[in-house]
């Protein structure tokens, strides 16, 4: 424990980010750094509990009272090789996780958490900038040879560890560039493209090798590909979209959030938008339809844009400020939360686009055949049977103005070409089945792990999956593993 009266000197403090109007002009991360003596004091806030629940609610278990206590005492080579024990990539969780670890910080029961997310962040951009991060290939290979398909944090970080075992490794990937929705779905403004490129050319130099603009199921055979490589790991998303099908759902400008996201940043990478090869929300009257991040990132890209009007439609109850009764610490606290989406409509438009309670019932058309309105009814939630469900409020129908509709409303799990290539049993919510822990499919040599398998959910929960599917991989390759 570095400083055992940390926890009542300081109080919690997180960097400012850039201001809106200034982050609202361009594509650059929001995020800015702590000066160090400041992150250290952060650090000292830590009580080195003797039970972590911190570490039990992470999903890669990063020891987070050790590089605390490091990071506050100034020792931040020991940090990083502390947060390496259990996390390939905290570039990647410290810019975008959640933190379900603050969420169960002790020191959460009555004041504000430890700033755990950021203090993570700050040690691997410290360990970047001071040159500590080279490429670390094997000392000797196996012969073995594993195919990863889908180049997502699951992937990247199955490939990482198996390369690191000693194993031939390749990625495939349909998309252009390597990374999933790190690289397609997160937009730059909250994880930098070279962020995700930097640490794919150093895996690449520890000699993992990247196949893209390859849909294994279509344009190379799952089966071939299973008698090319010794083992194969699918860690291919959850990709389907969940529609909203209503009355007008065919009309133009009505499109899915991911057709939205992906454009805008593929064609930022590709030509920094000179192309025009993106959806643009440019002075139209804009609606996201679901919550969440992927709805919080098609708020920020849409304001980017420059959109006339933003509106966001939520079908939930607006959260409480503070922890329900059924919600209890060490839980994931169920609040309200203003992402940073959020805080660039309210400046922009004078309050928080979120509408709660709405049920879309239709979208209207003009004549040219593209959505001009979309029509609402007001819902309420009440037990019915013991069940929650939302009963529709007579009276309250309204009609919104939109000329581009953007649906992020979650994700059903992954496509079944390549399930069904290969013969795969799928669960009941068509994800790959596989159980947690052994990650092995119903092929023999063939293991998932991310969305795909557990269904649509967080980076770190990805890291943590890919990790156990490289461990079991390694067992299968070898007969035992000594992978984490
Ligand atoms: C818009 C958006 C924002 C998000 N923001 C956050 C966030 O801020 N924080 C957070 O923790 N989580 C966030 N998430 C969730 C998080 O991104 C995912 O849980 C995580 O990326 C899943 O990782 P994965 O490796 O399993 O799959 P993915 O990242 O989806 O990667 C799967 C890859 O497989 C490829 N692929 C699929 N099938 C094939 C095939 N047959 N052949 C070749 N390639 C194939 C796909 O092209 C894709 O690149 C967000 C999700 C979305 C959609
Ligand atoms: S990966 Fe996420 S849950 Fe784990 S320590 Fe980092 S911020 Fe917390």
């Amino acid at each position: 424990m570095g400083k055992p009266t940390g926890f009542m000197e300081y109080p919690r403090e997180l960097p400012v980010h850039r201001s809106v109007p200034l982050r609202l002009g361009d594509w650059k991360e929001f995020h800015t750094e702590m000066p160090e003596p400041r992150l250290r004091q952060q650090a000292a806030r830590c009580m080195d509990c003797g039970i972590p629940f911190c570490q039990s609610a992470c999903p890669v278990h990063n020891i987070i009272p050790e590089w605390n206590d490091l990071v506050y005492r100034d020792q931040w080579k020991a940090a990083l090789l502390r947060l390496w024990q259990t996390n390939n990539f905290p570039e990647f969780t410290g810019r975008v996780c959640p933190a379900p670890c603050e969420g169960s910080c002790v020191l959460g029961i009555n004041t504000p958490p430890v700033t755990i997310k950021n203090i993570e962040q700050e040690i691997i951009n410290h360990a970047w900038a001071h040159g500590w991060v080279t490429p670390r290939p094997p000392p000797a290979r196996t012969g073995k040879t594993v195919a990863i398909i889908g180049s997502g944090p699951a992937g990247l970080a199955a490939a990482d560890q198996l390369n690191h075992a000693g194993h031939l490794v390749t990625v495939f990937e349909r998309a252009d560039r390597i990374g999933g929705l790190l690289m397609y779905g997160i937009p730059n403004m909250k994880l930098d493209k070279q962020v995700v490129q930097r640490r794919v050319e150093l895996m690449r130099q520890e000699g993992v090798k990247f196949v893209v603009n390859t849909h294994v199921g279509k344009q190379v055979n799952g089966h071939e590909l299973l008698r090319e490589f010794d083992a194969m790991i699918l860690a291919c998303g959850a990709t389907r979209p969940r529609d909203l099908p209503v009355p007008g759902r065919q009309l133009k400008g009505i499109h899915f959030a991911l057709e939205f996201l992906h454009a805008n940043t593929k064609s930022l990478l590709d030509s920094n938008h000179r192309d025009g090869a993106y959806i643009s929300a440019q002075d139209r009257d804009v609606i996201v339809i679901g919550g969440g991040d992927t709805g919080t990132d098609c708020i920020g890209t849409a304001l980017r844009h420059g959109c006339r009007n933003l509106v966001n439609f939520e079908l939930l109850t607006q959260p409480p400020a503070t922890r329900a009764q059924d919600n209890p610490w060490p839980q994931w606290p169920r609040i309200y939360r203003v992402d940073y989406g959020h805080e660039e409509a309210q400046t922009r438009f004078g309050a928080d686009p979120r509408q709660y309670c709405l049920l879309t019932k239709e979208f209207l058309g003009d004549a040219s055949g593209a959505v001009r309105a979309v029509r609402t009814i007001q819902v309420q939630w009440a037990n019915t049977n013991g069940k929650i469900t939302p009963h529709e409020v007579p009276g309250t129908e309204k009609e919104w103005t939109a000329n581009l509709v953007l649906l992020a409303m979650g994700f059903l799990g992954p496509e079944d070409t390549l399930a069904a290539q290969l013969g795969l049993q799928t669960d009941p919510r068509s994800n790959f089945k596989a159980e947690f822990g052994r990650f092995a499919t119903s092929v023999e040599g063939v293991f998932a792990a991310g969305d795909c398998r557990r269904g649509q959910s967080l980076v770190v929960w990805a890291i943590s999956e890919g990790r156990g599917a490289a461990r079991e991989c390694d067992r299968y390759l070898m007969g035992s593993t000594t992978l984490p």
